[in-house]
């Protein structure tokens, strides 16, 4: 309580000293701004995407003094690998796809993709490398080319339709009335959830990106629809490095390693095989899940 009340009443003072001296409004809001916002570095060169291996060495990270959410997480990712994050909600799963983006800066340890720390190179750079399939794709109110071709600057009709094709939502647009110019969106063609991700994945897949970061890209999706998505998220996966952040865990069994967060640790590491062997955290969030789809 005490923690709490003290920086409150320091501010109250501070707000109305400020107040009384009648010192001008921007002064107050400087005083009372949240740190600066993460800005590339002078001169800092372009990330040279070489394979694209992720490493996490020793990361402490919390989003304020206070709290620490990371607690010293290191994982090294080779390129080409799938490795998949799991864990209960709010154990820092996303908070660490943000850190690779560079949202946040790391207040410990460092965040590199292929040996270069994210902080030396320039964030338009670390951006174009990365790309994302979030939990719910948003879609414009435009054609459904618009909603893939946004994925990248200038991408011709032909790679439009290749990215469509890998994310397996081409044979469903070619069967719509007006094809790719089918207007989608709130006031468009209403897709399904499951559509709605294909056209995520193929406006990802056109920029191309080395490293692939899914976060929960399935978990609004039923079951089965998921199952469907399955197949296109593996391609799209295929000759780049993935990081999947999953709730469900039947979508991460042929990771090549699958790692376990709790609060902001890392407590197992392994393939799907060898975590259910060594019945350990895995095992029993694997048995409750399983029980879960049962029941239902
Ligand atoms: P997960 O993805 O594993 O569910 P997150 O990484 O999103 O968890 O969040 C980890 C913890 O950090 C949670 O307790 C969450 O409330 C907190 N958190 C997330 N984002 C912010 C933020 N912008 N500011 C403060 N706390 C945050
Ligand atoms: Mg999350």
């Amino acid at each position: 309580m005490i923690q709490i009340t003290m920086p409150l009443n320091f501010l109250g003072t501070v707000y109305r000293e400020i107040r009384q001296s009648l010192v001008d409004m921007g002064e107050m809001f400087d005083l009372l701004e949240q740190p600066s916002e993460i800005s590339d570095k002078p001169g800092a060169p372009a990330l040279r995407v070489d394979g694209g291996r992720v490493t996490l060495e020793d990361i402490e990270f919390g989003y304020d003094d206070e709290r620490p959410i990371l607690k010293g997480v290191s994982l090294d990712v080779a390129p080409g690998q799938t490795v998949a994050i799991v864990g209960p909600s709010g154990s820092g799963k996303s908070t660490i796809g943000r850190l690779l983006f560079r949202f946040y800066d790391v207040q410990g340890g460092a965040l590199k993709i292929d040996g270069q720390d994210v902080r030396d190179v320039t964030q338009d750079s670390l951006h174009d490398a990365i790309g994302v399939v979030p939990q719910d794709t948003v879609l414009f109110n435009d054609t459904i080319r618009y909603n893939i071709a946004y994925g990248r600057d200038g991408a011709t009709e032909e790679e439009v339709i290749a990215a469509a094709r890998a994310a397996q939502i081409h044979d469903f647009i070619m069967r719509l009335p007006k094809g790719y110019d089918t207007a989608v969106g709130e006031r468009g063609l209403k897709l399904s959830g499951g559509e709605k991700q294909r056209v995520g994945i193929a406006r990802t897949l056109l920029k191309n990106p080395p490293i692939l970061l899914l976060d929960e890209a399935t978990s609004a999706l039923d079951t089965e629809t998921e199952r469907e998505i399955q197949g296109a998220l593996r391609r799209a996966g295929e000759g780049r490095t993935v990081l999947t952040i999953a709730h469900r865990l039947s979508t991460v069994a042929d990771a090549d390693r699958i790692i376990v967060l709790e609060d902001g640790r890392i407590t197992e590491s392994g393939t799907h095989a060898r975590l259910l062997e060594t019945r350990g955290r895995y095992w029993s969030l694997w048995q409750r899940q399983a029980a879960e789809s049962d029941a239902a």
